[in-house]
C-alpha cells in the first residue's frame, strides 16, 4: 500500500474513505507501514481530526483487527461500563457482580493504570491467587455461567489500539478526541455489547479537566458507540475528590468489598465519624454503582425509568446476592478465597500505617484527588512508566470529604506506606491536598 498520499490529504484536511482507513490499519497492524509513518498520520489527524464517517471506519477497523468476543444466543443483554478513569475510582468492581445479579452477561475487559489514575487489574491483582489473563474461550464461558468476568484484552484482541496507543504515547498525540473514543470504543465493541455506560470524569484528577471537555468526549462516544450498534450512554461525574474514602489497589478491593456489603441497614447504622455529617462509608461509590446499573437497566429496556431501575438496583444490591455473586466470580478466576478473607480481615497490608492531622478543626472544604493521586503513586501504588512494579499494599484510606467536620484531634485520613521515611514524606504532601474551612462549604 502507497500510505504516503493518505498521510498527505490528511495533512490537508482531506477527508479519507472508510476503505482506505479499513486498509491502513489492517496494513499497519500486520507491520506493513513503519512507525514513523503512522506517526506522521496521527499527528496529522491530532490536527485535522476526523469526521463521524472517518472515525466510526477507524474504531470498527481498530475492533477487527483482531478476535472479536462471540457468544451463544442468550436472553441476558451483554453490557459493560467503562470509566476515563480517576483517583479511588473501584466502580467495577462492585457494578459487575451487580448487573450479573440483575440479569445481564458482563464480559468487563479492564485496563492497567499508568501515571496517578489506577487501572482495575492491578485492583485485581492484589487478590491472592486471583488471574486477570485469560484466553477468550474462557472469557466467554466464565461470563455465560457466572455472569460476569473482569480480565485484560487478549493478545488477539483489538492489537491496533495497542500498537496506535504505544505510538501516540510516543507522539504526543493522546489528547485527540477521535483517536480517543475509537481507542476506548474499538475495545468495548470488541466484546459485542448489546449496551454500554460511560462514565466520563471531570476535574483535577481527570483525563479531561473541564467539564466542557468532558461532554464533548462523551457526545462523541455516545453518537460513535450508537452508531456501531452498542446502545450507548454517558454520565459526566467529578474527579476534583477521591471517589469513595480509599485509594490504592488493594484498600480499593477492600472498600469494593465494603460497597457490596452495604445494605440500607448497615449504612444507616454505620458510625458517625465526622459529627453532623453521617458517616456512610461509601456513600458516593455506592450511589455511582447505582446510577450505572440503573442507566443500563433503562438502556436495555428492563427498567421504564431511571427512579425504578435505581430501586431494582438498589433492593439487589441490599439482598447480599452480588456479595456472593463477587465471592464466585472471584474463585472462577482462581482466587483463594480463604487467603482473600483472611486478608480482609486485616486492618492493613502495609508496613506502616500513620494518620495525617488536620492541624485544626473546621469543615473540609477540598480534598485534592491530583495531589492524593500522585502521592500514592510515589508510594509505589502506581506506574511511573508502562513496566514499573507495584507495590499493591499502599494508599491512602479513611479520607474526610469535602461537607464534613474534622476535629484538631481526628484525621484528615490514614496513609498506609512501606516504611516510615516514605510515610513521613507522604503526610506533609497529604496535608497540601485538603483545606479546612472555619464554615461549612465544598469546592
Ligand atoms: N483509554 C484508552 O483506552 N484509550 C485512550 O485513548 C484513552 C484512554
Amino acid at each position: 500500500m502507497n500510505f504516503l498520499p493518505l498521510i498527505e490529504s490528511k495533512r490537508e484536511g482531506k477527508t479519507l474513505a472508510p476503505g482506505q482507513i479499513q486498509e491502513f490499519i489492517r496494513e499497519f497492524t500486520n507491520g506493513k507501514i513503519p512507525d514513523y509513518q503512522m506517526a506522521a498520520m496521527l499527528m496529522a489527524i491530532y490536527f485535522r481530526g476526523l469526521d463521524t464517517a472517518e472515525t466510526t471506519a477507524l474504531t470498527l477497523a481498530m475492533r477487527d483487527s483482531g478476535d472479536v468476543l462471540k457468544f451463544p444466543k442468550d436472553p441476558r443483554p451483554l453490557v459493560d461500563k467503562h470509566s476515563t478513569g480517576g483517583i479511588g475510582d473501584k466502580v467495577s468492581l462492585p457494578l459487575a457482580p451487580l448487573l450479573a445479579c440483575l440479569g445481564f452477561r458482563v464480559p468487563m475487559i479492564s485496563g492497567r493504570g499508568l501515571g496517578i489514575t489506577g487501572g482495575t487489574l492491578d485492583k485485581l491483582d492484589s487478590i491472592p491467587g486471583f488471574k486477570t489473563l485469560l484466553p477468550a474461550e474462557k472469557i466467554v464461558a466464565q461470563v455465560q455461567k457466572v455472569g460476569c468476568v473482569i480480565c485484560g484484552q487478549t493478545d488477539k484482541m483489538v492489537p491496533a489500539d495497542k500498537k496506535i496507543y504505544a505510538l501516540r504515547d510516543a507522539s504526543g498525540t493522546v489528547p485527540s478526541i477521535p483517536l480517543i473514543t475509537a481507542s476506548i470504543l474499538s475495545k468495548k465493541l470488541a466484546e459485542s455489547l448489546d449496551a454500554l455506560i460511560l462514565d466520563v470524569k471531570f476535574g483535577c484528577a481527570a483525563f479531561m479537566q473541564t467539564k466542557a471537555d468532558a461532554r464533548k468526549l462523551a457526545q462523541a462516544m455516545v453518537a460513535l458507540g450508537n452508531q456501531c450498534g452498542a446502545n450507548t450512554r454517558a454520565i459526566l461525574t467529578d474527579m476534583n475528590t477521591p471517589l469513595g474514602r480509599a485509594a490504592g489497589n488493594w484498600l480499593e478491593v477492600k472498600e469494593s468489598v465494603e460497597c457490596l456489603d452495604s445494605s440500607a441497614a448497615v449504612l444507616a447504622a454505620a458510625p458517625k465519624i465526622a459529627g453532623e455529617t453521617p458517616a456512610l462509608r461509601c456513600d458516593d461509590l455506592r450511589s455511582l454503582v447505582l446510577d450505572c446499573a440503573a442507566h443500563l437497566l433503562v438502556q436495555t429496556k428492563i427498567s421504564k425509568s431511571l427512579a425504578a431501575a435505581r430501586r431494582l438496583a438498589e433492593d439487589c444490591l441490599n439482598s447480599g446476592e452480588p456479595r456472593k455473586k463477587w465471592d464466585e466470580m472471584i474463585v472462577a478466576q482462581g482466587a483463594d478465597l480463604k487467603a482473600f478473607n483472611r486478608k480482609l480481615a486485616l486492618d492493613s497490608t502495609a508496613r506502616v500505617v500513620v494518620e495525617v492531622k488536620p492541624g485544626k478543626s473546621g469543615w473540609v472544604s477540598k480534598c485534592d484527588a491530583r495531589v492524593i493521586g500522585e502521592v500514592i503513586r510515589d508510594l509505589g501504588g502506581g506506574r511511573l512508566t508502562k513496566d514499573s512494579a507495584i507495590n499493591y499494599d499502599v494508599g491512602v484510606d479513611r479520607m474526610a470529604k469535602p461537607g464534613e467536620r474534622v476535629e484538631k484531634s481526628g484525621a484528615l485520613c490514614r496513609i498506609h506506606a512501606a516504611n516510615a521515611a516514605q510515610a513521613e514524606a507522604a503526610v506533609a504532601r497529604l496535608q497540601t491536598a485538603f483545606e479546612i474551612s472555619p464554615r461549612r462549604r465544598c469546592r
